[in-house]
């Protein structure tokens, strides 16, 4: 069985981790430098013969990075890092189109369990249950907040809910969306100034709808459909607070 064999059958499995001997290869140092730059140097420069497949993999629907959903792709993304695996330095399903901030984050993470590993979008499907919501902060004397957390996919099995959180954390999610969606309120709010708390209600119901139901505008799992989601349901919000924006 060659690496990407071994690869394929371990994040099936959600067992990356199991893969430490993978990363003793091959054990000569040299030969080690040598595949580790196989994709600095033949993949990733232009005129590098494998130019034409690294282009093919960074394409991905709409540009959008799959591990963050909201920062464009600008780079690939390899699951287990080429540092540490050099036989998987150019395997296709060790490479993951993503933003240049998400490839940094992840930098070169090892996982140690089966929980401890980012969600894989070409094996860890999650797109049709929620897990990303959002609820607004609001005190007397201090700005409004939005902020994010996750729940459990339901029916997950209890690894890929920790993997689940593992990306969330690791990628540092809350932190990117949570001043996102107050920009967005902003932009909305001289919509919901036109309207009466029922229509800002209908809004935004049919703004979350409209994200929900269509993967290109970024499914169940946006930070816009958690946010659509929390300000729909906040009477505050709805009566008063969106004017606070
Ligand atoms: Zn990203």
């Amino acid at each position: 069985m060659d690496a990407a064999d071994e690869f394929g059958i371990a994040a099936s499995a959600a067992a990356l981790h199991t893969l430490k001997d993978l990363a003793k290869k091959p054990d000569d140092e040299a030969d080690r430098a040598q595949l580790a730059n196989t994709y600095t140097d033949r993949l990733v420069p232009e005129r590098s013969p494998g130019n034409a497949l690294y282009i093919e993999l960074r394409k991905a629907p709409y540009q959008i990075c799959p591990l963050c959903g909201h920062r464009d792709i600008s780079t690939l993304d390899h699951q287990l890092p080429k540092g540490k695996y050099p036989l998987l330095s150019v395997v296709p399903i060790n490479l993951v189109p993503a933003c240049g901030i998400c490839n940094w984050l992840k930098g070169e993470h090892v996982p140690e369990t089966a929980g401890d590993q980012t969600l894989h979008p070409y094996y860890d499907d999650l797109s049709d249950q929620q897990w990303l919501f959002a609820r607004l902060k609001w005190t007397e004397n201090r700005p409004p907040e939005v902020t994010y957390f996750i729940r459990s996919p339901e029916g997950a099995g209890d690894v890929l809910a920790v993997r689940v959180f593992c990306h969330f954390q690791m990628l540092r999610l809350a932190e990117l969306y949570g001043p996102n969606a107050v920009r967005e309120m902003s932009n909305i709010r001289g919509i919901l100034r036109a309207m009466n708390a029922a229509g800002r209600h209908k809004y935004l119901l049919l703004a979350e709808h409209s994200i929900l139901t269509d993967k290109r505008a970024g499914g169940h799992n946006h930070w816009k459909r958690a946010l659509f989601q929390a300000l729909a349901g906040d009477s505050w919000y709805l009566e008063s607070g969106f004017d606070q924006f």
